[in-house]
């Protein structure tokens, strides 16, 4: 064999989203790509706004910047304007100390990962998940154990709890949720916090609570996503500015530190030297200081906003069974028939790409992501109707 067996492995098990991509690029070199409605990747389609293309304009435009290595933690000044943002959204008196800017919410990830994980070690998530936290947690040595949610996906604190042994090292969750596009209110997150703090007393070790919030801002109805700091000490967030600000390609994001954590500067030093030796080393320069000068900016969530009334629309007329999602740009309705990766099948059919529920540790489900073009959501609507007709 001529790559690592277990790459191996993971090539194979993260198949089915390969496939449907593969599939899909054979569908639109058969069919037009315009004829074709893809739904299966979560790459926004709402441009950034007015604000970001200023802010890279004149941080372009200043000829006194320079392009040197800096600390592997991110600029001063940087770290400083996030952490008035989150000290903002989670309640608490959060400085740039606390921050560690990542290439992206999957840098931070893997970063907080490697600088927690010993070998063996297990982090609980509650399923369906971001199909990558497996791999991220494989890359460090440790295990991901999963945990079912409640019908209607909200957290399952007791299926959660039982997950939970002397080898967990941290529980992670996603709010707002992809796939699910479900917000954990105030009231679970600090059932989550007291259930956490129980068990990192009764085994005499301290298990992290790692929020990954990267749609954050893309929420409805007024809807706000509630602060985990002050619920937890042992708690971190990692995002990213991928989704918030549509800016994936420019891998920007951020750790943060709970400053209630009791040791924090280890955990901080430790994620220092991971950020480093990852081979990330820094954050991209230029995106930190663009982001520096546009706190609390993001895209037109009414853009959003307006294709998920839409896409609900046809969904409910057509008579699939979904709960309307709070926040993010997925919606994972039920498939009408038990076998999602069937059913993902007879959509194809119908030239609609989606992916099967299976592929999230959801079997009997299926994700749309919407954040593509109203005309891809209009032209899917006789095929979403032609499908469920077909297996009733
Ligand atoms: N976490 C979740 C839940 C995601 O959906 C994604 C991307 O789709 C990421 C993390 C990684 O995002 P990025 O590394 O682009 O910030």
């Amino acid at each position: 064999m001529t790559i690592a067996r277990h790459i191996a492995e993971s090539l194979q098990a993260s198949s089915w989203i390969r496939k449907m991509f593969e599939e899909g690029t054979t569908l639109k070199a058969q069919h037009g790509a315009d004829r074709v409605c893809d739904f299966t990747l979560g790459n926004p389609n709402v441009p950034p706004p007015e604000s970001f293309k200023k802010a890279l304009r004149d941080v372009a435009g200043n000829a006194a910047i320079d392009h040197a290595y800096m600390s592997n933690a991110g600029y001063p000044e940087t770290r400083q304007a996030v952490a008035g943002q989150v000290a903002r959204e989670q309640n608490s008196p959060v400085t740039g100390d606390d921050i560690i800017m990542t290439c992206g919410a999957a840098g931070g990830l893997n970063v907080i990962l490697k600088a927690i994980l010993n070998p063996g070690e297990t982090v609980v998530t509650p399923t369906p998940f971001f199909v990558e936290y497996r791999f991220y947690v494989q890359n460090h040595g440790g295990r991901l154990i999963t945990a079912p949610s409640l019908p209607g996906f909200d957290l399952d604190l007791e299926a959660l709890s039982r997950s939970i042994d002397e080898n967990t090292r941290a529980v992670l969750i996603n709010s707002p949720n992809n796939p699910t596009g479900v917000v954990y209110s105030a009231d679970t997150l600090d059932r989550l916090g007291k259930m956490l703090a129980e068990k990192s007393r009764g085994m005499g070790r301290n298990i992290y609570l790692i929020a990954d919030e990267p749609y954050r801002d893309i929420v409805y109805d007024n809807a706000v996503v509630p602060a985990i700091f002050d619920k937890y000490a042992d708690s971190l967030v990692v995002t990213s500015y991928s989704k918030t600000l549509s800016l994936p390609g420019e891998r920007i994001g951020f750790v943060a530190v709970n400053p209630a954590m009791a040791h924090k500067q280890d955990l901080l030093a430790a994620m220092v030297f991971t950020n480093r030796v990852l081979g990330f080393v820094n954050a991209p320069a230029l995106m930190q200081r663009v982001i520096a000068r546009m706190p609390g900016e993001h895209v037109n969530i009414n853009e959003y906003a307006r294709k998920r009334e839409r896409l609900c629309a046809i969904l409910s007329d057509c008579g699939y069974d979904f709960i309307k999602p709070a926040g993010a740009f997925y919606l994972f309705p039920k498939s009408p028939l038990a076998d999602d990766v069937a059913f993902v099948r007879r959509l194809q059919q119908e030239l609609v790409l989606a992916v099967p529920g299976s592929g999230f540790g959801g079997p009997g489900y299926f994700r749309l992501a919407y954040c593509v073009d109203d005309r891809t959501i209009e032209n899917a609507a006789p095929g979403f109707k032609k499908a469920i007709e077909a297996v009733k």
